[in-house]
């Protein structure tokens, strides 16, 4: 069994908590793991010597059910692992409350648009020679209490890197956190450059070394969404504080003042290192990282002002163009722009595509939809009818029921201006009790609009359905609360397939978005106001309704050759852009060939 997906170097190591590879393995959640999917993928088609690595989590990430009322039950995904991935021989291990932890690797070959290859490697714990529970660390993605994910995160930073090398992968430059879940990994580089100089402690020369090679994407615009451990499940997981780096005179605390002393000063992981307080996964990352960046420019603004200690440059996310185009517009794109796939920049083609072609297109791409809706619920939905596409992640700063706010608005716009429907969908995490709410919310607005506004949501929120919903509405609705999207990507996919946007100019929109070009802002940029005050749900529920009703329906029945036109344009201008092969390359020059 060869090992190596090909016998290529690698310099770039990618590490990701969830990667999401193919719609029937649940190794995702959400946007983080598709984000990381769509990056190697773009990766391997520009022919990057990378190599990922993540955890293999046996139940999945759940199966949504929801019940006549909008409540969501979660049921484990049981998945056959070796139909999608093979085994490695090679094992390594990281000591956990001093029990070994055997460690063993799967491997997924992601093949780019040129035949090259980015190997990913699934660790996977469930080994008989494990403890129970330690067979059970990668059972469930964000599953578990804080301890069980630090444990995780332990497998996945250090027994990561330890993986890479029992599988030959000596020669990497680049180590790249997918958010702060990876930090640790930085702890066993520092290990090595101390064994590798014959040092049992670490010192100020083996951090600037570890620093040089790491680069830290955080993802969260919030403090509260930091991964932070308290010191003392450290010393639980490390009793004698030994494995932490295994070196003999090195407690974790003590490392931790040691990192922070030789490297820059951040008063927040000075605070945790004294001991009694906590390890913040993030800190630890910045600290170790020699670039950092958020994921859209706004992001970066939001992430420098949480951090001001390091510098934060930001590299807008993107989607994959390739894999989020529906078939529909890809055989018009393989048509009208050749090499589309290898050159995404050529997509600002869009705009000399013949416009019926990119209705006809559209309309393929909303039947398959509305089959899917029929399948799923066993409404029929009508194509004729202007649709507007919700689905993401069910939480509440997304405030998915923005747009339900006023219902008897929504009767009245359905009758002055042209009759709509809504298609949402969307998991909310199993302990977000507030996401839940929402979803039942959708529900009563549902029962309550009737035939007048049609309503469905779809259960179960996965890449299929992404893939469907974004390329077969007519608008992608995004209304998250200014400044907690740090990017969004689906109205990327959208955009990619023709299908404009209204959105809260908040994340990568701040970026896309030219009124009336490319779609429509909901409410003002919150960036001249210095963006501190308050939402106004209201307001910004009006500001949608009046773009509804007096702007974007009237164009869509009256002037289907300007709605035409906006819909090219999402194309041309923004699905050339929000690519993960025009971020890579970004990544390679910014962050990689630093
Ligand atoms: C694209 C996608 C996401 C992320 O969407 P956001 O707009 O970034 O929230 C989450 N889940 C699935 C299944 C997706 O396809």
């Amino acid at each position: 069994m060869a090992s190596k997906a090909n016998s290529i170097k690698r310099i770039v190591a990618y590490f990701s908590m969830e990667i999401a590879l193919e719609n029937d393995m649940p190794s995702y959640s959400g946007g983080l793991g598709v984000l990381a999917g769509d990056t190697i993928r773009a990766a391997a088609d520009l022919r990057l010597p990378m190599v990922a690595v993540s955890l293999l989590y046996r139940r999945g990430y759940f199966t949504q059910r929801l019940a006549e009322d909008g409540t969501q039950t979660e049921e484990p995904v049981e998945w056959a692992v070796e139909k999608f991935l093979e085994e490695e021989p090679e094992r390594t291990s990281v000591t956990l409350e001093d029990r070994r932890v055997e460690l063993r690797s799967w491997r997924y070959a992601v093949k780019g648009v040129r035949g090259f290859e980015v190997p990913v490697y699934f660790l996977d714990a469930d080994l008989d020679s494990n403890a129970a529970v330690d067979r059970n660390l990668t059972g469930t993605l964000y599953g578990g209490d804080s301890y069980y994910r630090l444990c995780q995160e332990v497998l996945l930073g250090i027994g990561g890197v330890r993986m890479l090398r029992a599988l030959g992968y000596n020669e990497l430059t680049r180590y790249h956190m997918n958010e702060g879940h990876a930090a640790l990994l930085a702890l066993q580089l520092l290990r090595e450059e101390a064994e590798k100089a014959g040092r049992t402690s670490i010192r100020g020369e083996d951090i600037e070394k570890v620093r040089s090679k790491c680069v830290f994407t955080t993802h969260t615009p919030v403090p509260a969404g930091h991964d932070r451990f308290p010191m003392e499940f450290l010393t639980r997981a490390f009793p004698n504080q030994k494995e932490f780096l295994d070196l003999k005179d090195t407690s974790s605390a003590d490392l931790m003042k040691r990192v922070l002393q030789a490297g820059q000063n951040f008063p927040d992981l000075q605070e945790a290192a004294r001991g009694g307080a906590s390890l913040n996964m993030t800190q630890l990352a910045l600290g170790l990282s020699t670039y950092v960046n958020g994921v859209a420019k706004q992001h970066g603004e939001t992430s420098r002002q949480m951090f001001p200690e390091v510098p934060i440059e930001a590299i807008t996310n993107g989607v994959h163009a390739g894999t989020w185009t529906s078939p529909a517009f890809q055989q018009l794109f393989d048509r009208y722009i050749p090499n589309w796939r290898e050159d995404n920049y050529s997509l600002r083609g869009a705009l000399g595509l013949p416009a019926e072609e990119v209705w006809a297109s559209h309309l393929i791409a909303k039947h398959e939809l509305f089959e899917e809706v029929r399948k799923k619920t066993g409404l029929n939905f009508d194509p004729e009818v202007f649709t507007v596409g919700f689905a993401r992640r069910a939480t509440g700063y997304k405030r998915a029921d923005l747009i339900l706010a006023d219902l008897n608005r929504l009767r009245q716009i359905a009758k002055n201006a042209g009759l709509f429907q809504i298609i949402y969908a969307g998991k909310a995490h199993p302990n977000d009790g507030g996401g839940k709410d929402i979803i039942r919310h959708i529900f009563q607005a549902k029962k309550a609009l009737r035939k007048t506004v049609p309503v469905v949501f779809l259960d179960d929120y996965n890449l299929d359905l992404g893939g469907k919903i974004t390329s077969g509405v007519d608008l992608w609705l995004n209304t998250p609360q200014f400044p907690l999207e740090a990017s969004g990507t689906s109205g990327m996919k959208s955009a990619l397939n023709g299908v404009p946007s209204l959105s809260i100019l908040d994340g990568w929109w701040v970026e896309g978005h030219i009124e009336g070009v490319t779609g429509w802002s909901i409410g003002e940029s919150r960036r001249a106001a210095g963006g501190g005050a308050p939402t106004d749900n209201a307001a910004e529920a009006e500001s949608l309704y009046s773009k509804l009703e007096d702007v974007i329906l009237p164009m869509y029945y009256n002037e289907r050759s300007k709605f035409l036109g906006v819909m090219q344009h999402a194309i041309a201008i923004n699905g050339s852009f929000f690519n993960t092969q025009r971020m890579v390359q970004q990544y390679i020059t910014d962050a990689y060939l630093r």
